[in-house]
């Protein structure tokens, strides 16, 4: 699929899932307010912060997709990954937030009335999660796409905030208000988990920790007729931008013109066994070359 192309399907799917979350965010947080339910307010602002972060996606996605210029050769693809880091930092606030009112209600706790319209809303918006968060993801796979797989991520977890407030609803429609503000903590938890995984993410591709293990690499590339031994593998990048270098030994008489089309070949096989990788460096030393003298390429 052409870059152009894909940019423009991955901003397609963020503007609908911006959209429909920010209308459900909307209708629990007047319904909430309206009820004075801590749980469902702080869903509410859960959705919000995924709309929000949808936005943000967006902008990253628009600085991402710019072409290769001189002062970017790799490209723009770490702004994406920079923006995922927004977004985790835009939940761990929302987390922060909804954790101090929580505990705000423990202490004067308010009692909220549970009315049929707000089962409606609780109910047509978990619907209406649970198909962006099924849209995005099998997109996200599709198109390969960092902001696509995290978000949709987080949107799992909202599916089981949203109906802990239905079963919170009915609990106070029982008669036990209290497990509103203790609901409301456990969304708290599942919001901090999700910034903290799209963190863990996004630190490794800013940290250019290893994209695929070493191992995976190697045995695909000694596969290759003419590799004799191959060292020095790194890979770093995010999913979808991987790039990879490595040395081979080859026999000390093979010519240029076929350690150079030895070098296409690996570069193939990569490309076709780990559809994510974008760049292949391959390093050629023969084999009687003594080890350890080129530790680095340079
Ligand atoms: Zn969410
Ligand atoms: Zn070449
Ligand atoms: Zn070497």
């Amino acid at each position: 699929m052409d870059p152009i192309n894909r940019y423009q399907q991955i901003r397609r799917v963020l503007i609908y899932t911006f959209i429909l979350n920010w209308g459900v965010a909307t209708a629990k947080l007047i319904y909430g307010w309206l009820i004075r339910s801590a749980s469902m307010k702080a869903d509410g602002f859960h959705s919000f912060s995924d709309g929000s972060s949808n936005l943000i996606g967006l902008l990253g996605i628009w600085v991402a997709s710019r072409p290769i210029d001189p002062n970017h050769p790799y490209g723009h693809k770490k702004f994406e990954t920079l923006t995922s880091a927004a977004i985790s930092a835009l939940l761990f606030l929302v987390c922060f937030n909804v954790i101090r009112e929580g505990i705000s209600r423990l202490i004067h706790p308010v009692i909220p009335e549970a009315n049929l319209n707000a089962f409606l809303v609780m109910i047509v918006t978990l619907a209406i999660n649970t198909g962006v968060m099924v849209y995005e993801n099998k997109k996200g796979k599709e198109l390969k796409s960092d902001i696509l797989i995290s978000d949709s991520l987080h949107t799992r977890a909202d599916i089981l905030t949203s109906s802990s407030v239905i079963i919170t609803l009915f609990a106070i429609k029982l008669g036990y208000p209290m497990v509103d503000p203790i609901a409301s903590l456990v969304i708290a938890f599942f919001i901090g988990y999700a910034a903290v995984q799209i963190l863990r993410e996004s630190a490794r591709v800013l940290s250019d920790g290893a994209a695929i293990p070493i191992r995976e690499i190697e045995r695909v590339v000694l596969a290759i007729k003419g590799v004799k031994e191959c060292h020095q593998i790194r890979s770093r990048g995010p999913a979808d931008d991987i790039h990879i270098d490595l040395h081979i030994l080859v026999a000390r008489e093979m010519d240029v013109h076929r350690a150079h089309h030895l070098s296409y070949a690996i570069e193939n096989k990569i490309k076709r066994d780990f559809p994510g990788v974008t760049d292949v460096v391959v390093h050629i030393e023969p084999v009687e070359e003594e080890e350890g003298k080129h530790k680095r390429r340079n």
